[in-house]
């Protein structure tokens, strides 16, 4: 790969409370795909080519007045296999939900041939709407699991995967045979990816029970040992509905809270990525907040499912990592900008319950939330969610100057209405190339 140049409108999250935007700027990309500088003293590419020395024959990128350069979305939660249902089965609640829609889709990939038709069409579909990282759940198959991961590093996307464990609670065959069983899938899943991908360039491997009422003590104690020993990442679900929690205490006795049911099988630590996090006690909140686990923000999908409404100016007011996931098929879309929206009206309707506008959600925080909030809850903010030096480009050309539903009349010179017009108006039109580790994964034009 050759050295790049970018120079133009250039906007990304510093902080929960800082939007940074460049009218312009340059930044460098190095051969590794890393990001060498972000330099606003320049007047042109050209320029910056001269001045920082590695540069002399990059690639240079000039974007034109009405697009600007965007970090990648992170998705923090979305169940790959449930890719077919997306819009299905919004009538009834997160248990009946499961049982009639999601149970019988997830089994059927024991097909292994459905799962790569349905992986290879979905990661490139997530790609094309700026998606560059997605925490994926996947299902019981190893083999459709591991197609999963080879998908993901065919087209570049980068991915946190992991095979998922049910023993008990679910429908439609949809459960291993054994503890055993489960935690050795589970271990070919990770063996896979460490195989295909042993510096984790992109595919990060995790263990994934799918949540307190579906795994029971053997396999939690195996996975928590599994996550410990292997340093792998954990994805699962908490405190969805409160009969998600009756559920898993019962399964799961002598607790009195959910957090410390994952944290005693050593589930509950800074790699883990907890789904929903709505029906949370104020000791729950206090072990997310010292384990350093994060919570993965659906707020499409605990709208569709009526699953309450997550309290995110709780969680950061307490200092808890939170990020946003689209939760497909529960959430009805995969695109991030939607989970961006669906965030910001769920907070609105917190402030309207409570009658105090600090339940809303600011712009500011919304973009944060989508970009540097999701790699924190994935722990790759070092590595990914904006445009520090030393990180990887992962990166959008977004253009709000296209024939699409972004209505820009008389904002053209307002660089923080044209971020605020593509987040709640803009599609995937609108985001023209796609870049992980400095490489273009998918384009428009
Ligand atoms: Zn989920």
């Amino acid at each position: 790969m050759s050295s790049q140049v970018f120079f133009g409108r250039l906007i990304h999250s510093k902080s929960l409370e800082e939007i940074e935007i460049h009218k312009q700027a340059a930044l460098g990309i190095d051969t590794n795909g890393i990001i060498a500088f972000l330099d606003p003293d320049v007047k042109n590419a050209e320029e910056a080519c001269k001045k920082h020395s590695g540069f002399a024959d990059a690639k240079c990128t000039t974007l034109e007045p009405l697009q600007f350069l965007f970090p990648g979305l992170i998705d923090s939660h979305l169940h790959a296999p449930q890719w077919p249902n997306l819009a299905i089965g919004m009538e009834g609640n997160l248990r009946e939900w499961v049982e009639t829609y999601t149970d019988p889709i997830e089994a059927s990939y024991k097909d292994t041939d459905k799962a790569r038709r349905v992986y290879d069409e979905m990661v490139q579909k997530e790609l094309e709407m700026g998606s560059t990282t997605v925490a994926y759940n996947s299902s019981i198959q190893v083999e459709a699991t591991n197609v999963l991961a080879d998908t993901c590093l065919k087209y570049g996307q980068r991915a946190v995967i992991g095979k998922l464990c049910i023993l008990t609670g679910s429908t439609h065959d949809n459960w291993d045979e054994s503890p055993e069983q489960s935690l050795e899938d589970a271990q070919k899943c990770i063996d896979h990816i460490r195989k295909i991908d042993p510096e984790e360039s992109l595919i990060m491997p995790c263990v994934k029970p799918r949540g307190g009422p579906y795994a029971p003590p053997k396999v939690m104690a195996g996975l928590g040992a599994i996550s410990h020993e292997q340093k792998t990442r954990v994805q699962a679900h908490m405190c969805e509905t409160t009969e998600d929690i009756t559920r898993t205490l019962k399964l799961h006795t002598g607790f009195e809270h959910y957090t410390d049911m994952y944290k005693s099988y050593d589930m509950l630590h800074e790699g883990s990525i907890l789904a929903h996090c709505i029906h949370l006690s104020d000791h729950d909140i206090e072990m997310l907040r010292d384990t350093k686990a994060g919570v993965a923000h659906n707020a499409n999908s605990n709208t569709c499912l009526r699953d309450g409404e997550c309290r995110v100016r709780q969680l950061l007011k307490a200092g808890v990592k939170v990020g946003l996931g689209t939760d497909c098929s529960a959430g009805y879309s995969t695109f991030m900008l939607d989970s961006i929206r669906q965030a910001s009206n769920v907070s609105r309707h917190l402030a309207m319950h409570n009658d105090d506008d600090e339940w809303m959600l600011s712009f500011p925080e919304l973009v944060y939330l989508a970009t540097l909030g999701s790699a924190s809850v994935l722990t790759i903010n070092d590595k990914v969610g904006n445009f520090e030096v030393g990180k990887c480009f992962d990166a959008l050309i977004v253009d709000t100057g296209l024939r699409d539903c972004i209505n820009i009349a008389g904002w053209e010179d307002d660089d923080l209405a044209l971020l605020k017009k593509w987040v709640f108006m803009g599609d995937d039109r609108s985001i023209q190339k796609v870049f992980v580790n400095g490489k273009l994964v998918t384009s428009k034009v």
